[in-house]
């Protein structure tokens, strides 16, 4: 019988813990002696060029690939497992082929931010998540309040950036935190997102007397 393929999709903000999950789901293809291959976007050569790296510092050997393409022209036949980190940069044709491969009766992890600093959804990560068979969204800690964190904080020169500065910035000198959504800022956001749909409803000072409890009306 042809092996049941699967795509499982890792997610959260900067700091959740994406790298950790995918090295260790990594780590049990490895003890069941399946043949792995790992994908990274070259777009993030911190740290080490073909290794995925946690902040933590644990490291998985990984090939760097530009587009969906280099990940084609690089697939050995007989790969079991692949994974794919840094997702969020690649094309949508990876979302094709994620898909072709699960169904092809591989295993695929695709590891990614699923918002921008923005608060947005990331490039293909929506579509990806759409049609995984498993989405593993993980919180970090907010680095402001110490509570669950979902979101990306984007400080330029200490500053939280602006809504207008590019959603990639290569080898610039910006920062990165985890942040929940009550801490986190985003400087110059456009006036028609500003613009709520809702507002909370202020509660009126003091109850009417007659709304008093064991209080009877005549
Ligand atoms: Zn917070």
């Amino acid at each position: 019988m042809k092996p049941l393929g699967q795509l499982i999709v890792i997610c959260g903000s900067m700091f959740a813990g994406k790298s950790e999950e995918l090295i260790r789901l990594v780590r049990r293809a490895m003890y069941a002696r399946k043949k792995i291959q790992v994908f990274k976007h070259a777009l993030d050569d911190r740290f080490h060029h073909s290794a995925v790296a946690t902040h933590n510092g644990v490291q998985i050997d990984a090939v760097p690939v530009r587009n969906t393409q280099e990940i084609l022209n690089l697939l050995e036949p007989d790969t079991e497992v692949v994974a794919i980190e840094e997702a969020q940069f690649f094309d949508e044709k990876l979302v094709r082929l994620c898909v072709e491969l699960a169904d092809a009766g591989k295993t695929v992890i695709a590891a990614g931010l699923d918002q921008d600093f923005r608060r947005q959804p990331f490039g293909i990560m929506p579509q990806l998540m759409a049609v995984a068979d498993e989405v593993v969204k993980l919180r970090a800690i907010c680095v402001v309040c110490g509570r669950p964190a979902s979101h990306t904080q984007r400080l330029v020169d200490g500053r939280p950036a602006a809504w207008d500065e590019p959603t990639i910035l290569v080898g610039a000198e910006d920062h990165y935190e985890a942040r929940c959504r009550n801490c986190h800022q985003v400087r110059r956001v456009p006036a028609h997102l500003r613009r709520r749909l809702w507002r909370p409803q202020k509660r009126a000072k003091t109850p009417p007397q007659s709304a008093k409890l064991g209080e009877k009306s005549a």
